[in-house]
């Protein structure tokens, strides 16, 4: 392509679609936490792809869903529907045929929308019988009339060059919004956090994960050391105890994955401190939330 271009891309489906995972294969660095529980990602995050003279800024969104009963939930589908009005396309991510009541809501939101839509068919690594997907394919092109349908798998990688070329098309020309080194927005401390609350998520029972929070306290960058100290916030005392675990077990290789994610990340050793604390009611209180950084 011989002009610049540069546009923002943003990634929009129910949660456990994989859209965190595509994001960070897209850009070939981990920015944003991925698990098999939903709502793993809160906030939008943002990956920028800088290639020759093509910048795309994808947006990760946390996964919209109908259920809005507690304030953490209304805020997530606050975020991931505002992160859809300004961008240049729409990278709308189904997992295969499996269909649920949280997709129809994400079709009803993008038929309101003008932006061009790139349905992506994801997880194509464990589809076997491809021809299934024919008939629910066309059923999506009908009702939301995307530009493209394209299938990949995030995880395997495959057929995301396509994806990419599709996405580029569709950016308008225009200088570089962002430095060709910088891959994301988002804070280190705020990354730092998130690797955090992803350890938890993926070592953890099911429910625990919806009311954890993580507050980075001290982020010391000596270059080739970084000392991190961070509290784990959560409802309750018995949550508390499941966190620390036997002996403090559970809290410390909680603590070894993430600091291991984050030597990766940053390029230097890590020294993290981790505490727990019990503080009932932060994910239902909207105060609470913005003094956790939830800010819109
Ligand atoms: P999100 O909630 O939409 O951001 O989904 P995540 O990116 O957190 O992924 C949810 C789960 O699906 C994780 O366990 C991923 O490893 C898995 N996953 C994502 N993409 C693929 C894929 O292409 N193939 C397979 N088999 N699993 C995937
Ligand atoms: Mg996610």
């Amino acid at each position: 392509m011989s002009e610049t271009r540069c546009g923002y891309a943003a990634i929009v489906g129910r949660p456990n679609v994989g859209k965190s995972t595509l994001l960070n294969h897209l850009i070939q660095q981990k920015i944003s936490i991925t698990s098999r529980k939903p709502q793993t990602t809160r906030q939008n995050v943002t990956g920028v792809k800088t290639q020759g003279n093509v910048q795309i800024i994808f947006v990760d969104t946390p996964g919209m869903h109908r259920k809005q009963t507690k304030a953490i939930n209304r805020y997530m589908n606050r975020v991931a529907t505002s992160a859809t009005l300004d961008v240049d396309v729409i990278l709308f991510v189904v997992d295969r045929t499996i269909w649920t009541t949280d997709d129809d809501n994400v079709v009803e939101r993008l038929q309101q929308s003008k932006v061009p839509v790139i349905v992506v068919v994801n997880k194509m690594d464990c589809q076997e019988d491809k021809a299934a997907l024919i008939p629910h394919l066309a059923l999506l092109q009908e009702r939301l009339k995307p530009a493209e349908i394209i299938p990949v798998s995030a995880l395997r990688g495959h057929n995301l060059d396509c994806l990419e070329e599709q996405i580029i098309k569709r950016l308008p020309q225009g200088i570089h919004l962002f430095p060709e080194d910088q891959i994301t927005d988002k804070s280190s401390r705020f990354l730092a956090a998130e690797l955090i609350r992803e350890k938890i998520t993926r070592q953890l029972g099911a429910e625990l994960p919806y009311q954890i929070a993580v507050e980075i306290d001290q982020f010391i960058d000596e270059t080739t050391l970084i000392t991190i100290a961070a509290t784990i916030l959560v409802e309750r005392d018995g949550q508390k105890r499941i966190l620390i675990g036997e002996g403090g077990s559970r809290l410390k290789s909680i603590g070894t994955a993430a600091r291991l994610d984050m030597e990766t990340l940053f390029d230097a050793k890590v020294m993290l401190k981790l505490w727990v604390k019990v503080k009932a009611g932060w994910s239902d209180d909207d105060r609470a939330l913005r003094s956790l950084g939830f800010h819109e």
